[in-house]
């Protein structure tokens, strides 16, 4: 289980902190989406868990052990953000093996991860080549590559139409579902969150707080 307290983070001449006393936490196989006005510091959040703003007076727990930013190693981190972010000049195979070692297994554990988000034939095309519906699987194969035990998940599916966005949401849980990482999914979209997740927290707005906690019973194979 990993739990997460933030007790302070302002940024540099903000007239009010971003994020006071806001704690949650995620139990090992949990889906969790985190729901919440814009503004209210969700992206924030997700950037202190992973390490990427330092700036903030937090704790981090995995199993009850304090983690600290240099020990955020056994989380094995995936990421997926609003945009795909995907290297252009790489292929699509070369933005997997990015976040891998070099080795032969590396290469077909990443070609592995490419076939299961139906983009077996596309390896060797670049980004631009793909639709932007494609380019998040490739980003979605990118996250679950490095076989994380925590995935964090910023609003990934919002620039896609919603029939794409349907069909990104089936792969993105057939994909969890063989490994069952931790999830912490942000949205603005409750229907979104409502047919992914475990456990649906509601954030107030800015500083963000829980304000309210919705288990799902989702029919999980
Ligand atoms: P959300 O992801 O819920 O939309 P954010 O975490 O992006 O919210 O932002 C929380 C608050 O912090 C907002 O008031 C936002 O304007 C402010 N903020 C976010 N990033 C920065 C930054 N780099 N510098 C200053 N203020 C920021
Ligand atoms: P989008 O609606 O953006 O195409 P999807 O990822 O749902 O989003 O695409 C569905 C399928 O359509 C893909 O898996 C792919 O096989 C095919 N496809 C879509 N766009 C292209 C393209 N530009 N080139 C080749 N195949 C494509």
């Amino acid at each position: 289980m990993l739990t997460v307290t933030v007790t302070h983070k302002a940024y540099p001449h903000a007239t009010h902190p971003a994020l006071t006393d806001l704690h949650l936490s995620v139990a090992d196989g949990e889906f969790v989406a985190l729901v919440g006005p814009s503004g209210c510091g969700k992206s924030t959040l997700l950037n202190i868990i992973s390490g990427l703003d330092k700036n903030a007076t937090f704790s981090l727990q995995l199993d009850k052990q304090h983690l600290t930013v240099q020990q955020r190693f056994p989380l094995n981190m995936g990421f997926m953000f609003q945009e795909s972010r995907l290297m252009p000049w790489l292929t699509v195979l070369d933005n997997l093996l990015l976040v891998l070692d070099k080795s032969k297994q590396s290469r077909e554990q990443a070609l592995h991860y490419l076939a299961a988000v139906g983009l077996a034939d596309h390896a060797q095309q670049f980004p631009a080549q793909l639709s932007g519906g494609m380019q998040r699987r490739v980003a979605l194969a990118r996250a679950f590559v490095v076989q994380p035990r925590l995935l964090l998940m910023d609003e990934p599916f919002i620039s896609v139409d919603a029939p794409t966005a349907e069909r990104l949401r089936s792969v993105l849980l057939a994909l969890w579902e063989t490994s069952r990482p931790m999830v912490l999914f942000v949205t603005h979209d409750l229907r979104e969150a409502l047919s992914l997740a475990d456990r649906v927290l509601f954030l107030s707005a800015s500083p963000a707080r829980v304000i309210l906690e919705q288990t799902i019973n989702l029919a999980r194979p």
